[in-house]
């Protein structure tokens, strides 16, 4: 009661009342998929919006950021650092080929802004994004984010910003050979995650890229929520092996202890930033304790095998989620859908999806609404269940649905 009473003196009241409308349960501790509670409760958490690629707590992560906390936590940002280096280098090697510039940031928001800054500075003014498309709530990341509902109350946005059909290629290229020849970038999702889980038909990406290409307007492709193995690949890029000319990066890019995001580009893309170093700055980026927990985070992703696991996992839990919501929920299911570890789940009204996630959450697993989509309820559950973990998340999906 006093956590809830503070939320609503100091924070958000509303927020109290989503936390007592989950069951007044007070987090207290987590280690890998599980939670804990004050009260002794453990939960499996399959949400974190995609933030737990390896759990909480990866000893390896845990280990690199306590130790950099112990002797150097803030660098001068006068004198050279090589935490900065060595957490780009790890993650240009990952990157796809020819993205080998990186700026760092914290939230997955500041990368959008990064990257529409950079782009402007190529001399064009329009952004290009999609229906539903998700890319955070600052304003630049927002007027990129394609839903009227977080939208209208801060209107007007950045100017210049169009939004097309997700999936649809043939209204992007329609919109770059006939709109306004001045885009300076196409901004979208692999696949789109918060508005839903939506999955583009092939050759959508590839198509795009190209479309991008021939109009002269750069591909920005938001990963910060596909990127690092959750869809089973390294990036959503490499379902259809394109190479954008801006790559973000965020969430689990810290092993999900602290707040890491990043822009990666091509050289020449990045030339303006690379040119001034006080074009696009921030007190806290490219901080070496977030350096840290990239690199070692990375390097768990590589070295643990986490994106087969991802793909393992998923091809393994997305037919059993889609059979037992198939035959529970009957006509109440819209479709089960995903890629990897990211599973949405469409029911007829968003208010069974919130009837859903209680009775998830109160059987002891966490899942998410999406934020653009709130009929979805999606699992995003950590590449390091163990079988356990597997059977608990299918028989505690089961009791809830029926
Ligand atoms: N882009 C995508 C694709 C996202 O899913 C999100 C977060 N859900 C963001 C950007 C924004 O990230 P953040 O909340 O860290 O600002």
């Amino acid at each position: 009661a006093a956590v809830t009473a503070r939320y609503r003196a100091h924070l958000s009241p509303a927020r109290a009342t989503l936390g007592e409308l989950f069951g007044g349960l007070v987090e207290s501790s987590s280690s890998g998929a599980w939670v804990f509670t004050t009260d002794g409760r453990a939960l499996l958490n399959c949400g974190g919006y995609g933030v737990l690629l390896m759990g909480a707590r990866h000893p390896r992560v845990v280990r690199a950021v306590t130790e950099q906390i112990a002797t150097h936590p803030v660098a001068t940002r006068m004198l050279l650092e090589p935490r900065a280096g060595a957490a780009a280098e790890a993650l240009a090697a990952v990157t796809p080929p020819g993205l080998d510039h990186v700026h760092f940031a914290g939230s997955g928001a500041e990368a959008v802004e990064a990257a529409l800054k950079l782009a402007r500075c190529h001399g064009r003014t329009r952004v290009l994004a999609t229906h539903g498309g998700y890319h955070g709530k600052t304003m630049g990341a927002l007027s990129a984010t394609g839903n009227p509902m977080y939208r209208e109350p801060f209107l007007p946005l950045l100017p210049e910003f169009r939004h097309l059909p997700y999936g649809d290629a043939a209204a992007l290229e329609q919109e770059l050979a006939q709109g306004p020849a001045d885009t300076a970038c196409v901004i979208v999702e692999p696949v789109q995650a918060e508005a839903g889980v939506h999955l583009p038909p092939p050759g959508y990406l590839s198509e795009v890229a190209a479309s991008c290409r021939a109009h002269g307007a750069l591909l920005v492709l938001d990963e910060v929520q596909t990127g690092l193995g959750r869809l089973g690949t390294w990036w959503g890029a490499d379902r259809e092996g394109i190479v954008p000319d801006m790559l973000l990066v965020g969430k689990a890019l810290s092993g999900g202890v602290i707040p890491v995001s990043a822009m990666v580009a091509r050289q020449e893309v990045f030339q303006p930033f690379g040119s001034d170093p006080f074009v696009h700055t921030s007190t806290f980026s490219a901080a070496p304790v977030a350096m840290a927990a990239a690199e070692a985070a990375i390097a768990c992703i590589e070295e643990e095998g986490l994106v087969s696991r991802a793909k393992a996992l998923g091809s393994h839990l997305l037919p059993r989620i889609r059979q037992i919501a198939a035959e529970c929920l009957g006509e109440l299911l819209v479709e089960v859908r995903g890629a990897g570890l990211l599973i949405g789940v469409e029911l007829a009204e968003p208010g069974l999806t919130a009837e859903l996630l209680l009775e998830l959450i109160s059987r002891g697993v966490i899942a998410n609404h999406s934020l653009n989509s709130h009929a979805v309820l999606r699992f995003t559950p950590p590449a390091v269940l163990t079988d356990r973990d597997v059977d608990i998340l299918l028989t505690t999906f089961e009791q809830a649905c029926t």
